[in-house]
């Protein structure tokens, strides 16, 4: 993990927050290289969710909302974990990540009594810093989907079973954030909220589970690297009928990526009650209203985003020849094509930016110019980038330049006004 995070910083994909003022602790920024690998992320799950369904639409909802929106949905009341203090070390553990109770697992020193902690940061809307104007920052993105479960549903002409999906900040004040971007205390979710009649909940319970596990499949992570676990009746949330996680194998033991759950009719019936507004979907056909069933899939973007990289990342060789590579799937890999002219030649550099000014439009492009080729390419590896077009003295005569597999490190000789089509078919 720690060569992970190195590479992050060092190749800019992810800083501490406030670094040079000694950081802040759980809060992570994404570099140049970081938030194309991010963007990336969020755009190939709204692909999935959202362009590439006809029965799925998306919402950008706010993140402060309606204090009595937190009242409803039970997150004032019961967003808390339990919380556990060693009286000795003074280190702080969340209770129901620990075996033993009675000894601190750092110096083995005694713990307090477990006390619950909600984890809703608190701020003020307006001037005054009164209890009347406290709102609270988002602690997920659903209660959004579910607040405006009938604007979307009227405005769009929808039926269930349909879903809303939804990318945002979450925060949580999470009280033992680490394993790098893993549990951080601001951080972005992709949620969907799909409204299924009650009577189907089963089956699309089972349909989003083997689909959220073969997207991170179709985006590259090995399939032995990831697992579906069933919870427990009593991990259950208050609100959940049956969850499962999708887990990956990280370097610190398999952990939760995702979460399906079967939430119910549990939100839709408290906002009604909360807000005295009816969220009861009308069904034309039968001439009946009903509360639908909500399956969701909730997902994290730096969390995907951190299985993603680990996932990649591979040290080949040993040595001076060894290679450190992300093997990025195309549609995630920050930079799609990296143009090299093989020396800062006066003839050379222009024809490498005519060369990557014809591909800046299709892809994310790279011209770098300087140190020798090799250093160049090993550069491009531990980035993902999955080709390389390199411009030598013979372009100059023939036209033509070397395209270089990040994988295969093979390279094959392309004329130029052949090289777009190549590519688009290369990185798919
Ligand atoms: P955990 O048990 O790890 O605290 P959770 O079950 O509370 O997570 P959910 O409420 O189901 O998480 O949130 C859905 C997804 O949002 C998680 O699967 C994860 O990807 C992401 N997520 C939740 N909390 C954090 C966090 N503190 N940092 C980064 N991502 C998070």
């Amino acid at each position: 993990m720690e060569k992970i995070v190195s590479l992050c910083k060092r190749r800019g994909f992810i800083f501490q927050s406030s670094e040079i003022y000694g950081g802040l602790s759980a809060c992570w920024d994404y570099g140049p290289i970081g938030v194309e690998l991010k963007r990336n992320v969020k755009e190939a799950w709204w692909r999935a969710m959202v362009h590439s369904r006809r029965d799925i639409v998306g919402l950008d909802a706010s993140i402060l909302m309606h204090p009595r929106v937190w009242e409803a949905s039970g997150h004032l009341a019961g967003f808390a974990d339990p919380l556990v203090d060693c009286k000795e070390c003074k280190e702080r553990f969340r209770a129901d990540h620990l075996e033993n109770l009675q000894k601190c697992p750092k110096c083995g020193g005694k713990l307090t009594e477990v006390r619950k902690f909600n984890l809703m940061f608190k701020t003020f809307m307006g001037p005054l810093e009164d209890e009347s104007a406290t709102v609270f920052m988002r602690p997920e993105t659903a209660q959004g989907i579910f607040v405006n479960f009938l604007n979307v549903q009227q405005a769009a002409r929808l039926k269930p079973p349909f879903g809303i999906a939804q990318i945002g900040k979450s925060f949580r004040n999470e009280i033992t954030p680490g394993n790098f971007t893993y549990r951080t205390r601001e951080f972005e979710q992709m949620e969907m909220e799909f409204f299924v009649p009650p009577a189907e909940d089963e089956q699309w319970y089972g349909y989003w589970k083997k689909a959220r596990f073969d997207w991170y499949v179709s985006c590259g992570i090995q399939p032995d690297h990831l697992r579906l676990r069933d919870h427990a009746k009593e991990e259950l949330a208050h609100y959940a009928k049956s969850c499962c996680d999708v887990e990956y194998n990280f370097p610190f033991g398999w952990s939760e990526l995702e979460g399906i759950a079967n939430r119910t009719d549990f939100d839709l019936k408290q906002h009604s009650e909360h807000s005295g507004k009816s969220l009861a979907f009308f069904d034309e056909e039968t001439k009946q209203h009903y509360f639908p069933y909500v399956i969701e899939p909730a997902a994290g973007a730096d969390r995907a985003t951190l299985a993603f990289l680990v996932d990649a990342y591979a040290v080949e060789g040993e040595g001076k020849d060894a290679r450190t590579v992300l093997r990025l799937h195309p549609a995630l890999a920050p930079i799609k094509v990296a143009v090299l002219p093989l020396s800062k030649n006066e003839q050379l550099v222009p024809l490498a930016d005519e060369v990557a000014g014809s591909l800046r439009k299709h892809f994310m492009i790279d011209v770098d110019l300087t140190g020798s080729i090799g250093k160049r390419y090993r550069r491009q590896d531990e980035v993902g980038t999955p080709l390389c077009v390199t411009i030598d003295f013979d372009s100059l005569e023939d036209r033509a330049v070397t395209v270089r597999d990040r994988d295969t490190m093979q390279q094959e000789r392309v004329a130029i006004p052949e090289l777009l089509p190549l590519l688009h078919e290369r990185l798919g």
